[in-house]
């Protein structure tokens, strides 16, 4: 899976129904940004823009988004930063990170929620490495196992 380098900001009127990647789709009426996941996994990203949420620096050419994005509700867990039109790429989050995240922040939050919860996002490939995606795995089974027990 590629890893994107660049988004393009592209101010549009409404969030088209299908983003190109490597686009980052800015809609001033609807105060949201949407883009594909800079991971490659074709996942859709909504940043609304709100003073709570996310703020979009514009100079004419190049688009910074603030705060990063943190896509922990994606199977990637994809987290970057966007400035002037570039993804700066950030650690992936663990689960304790996105806990304490969660806890401080929890406007920025639900909207990821909305956003990323569809069908066909959890069958999405990933670009865990395989020890990871096991722990992952290993944790949901316990969490299911010991639902179970009694
Ligand atoms: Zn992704």
């Amino acid at each position: 899976m590629t890893r994107l380098h660049r988004l393009q900001p592209l101010f549009v009127e409404e969030i088209p129904t299908n983003l190109d990647e490597g686009k980052l789709y800015i809609s001033i009426p609807y105060d949201t940004i949407t883009h594909l996941c800079a991971c490659g996994c074709g996942c859709e990203v909504v940043t609304p823009l709100h003073p709570a949420q996310w703020r979009l620096t514009y100079d004419g050419e190049a688009a910074s988004l603030f705060p990063s994005v943190g896509s922990w509700g994606l199977p990637c867990r994809s987290h970057y930063i966007v400035r002037d039109n570039q993804v700066l790429w950030a650690r992936t989050w663990s689960d304790d990170e996105v806990r304490a995240v969660r806890e401080s922040d929890c406007l920025a939050i639900e909207e990821h929620y909305l956003a990323d919860e569809r069908p066909g996002a959890a069958n999405g490939p990933e670009d865990q490495p395989q020890a990871e995606r096991q722990t992952l795995l290993q944790r949901l089974w316990r969490r299911f196992s010991s639902g179970t027990r009694g």
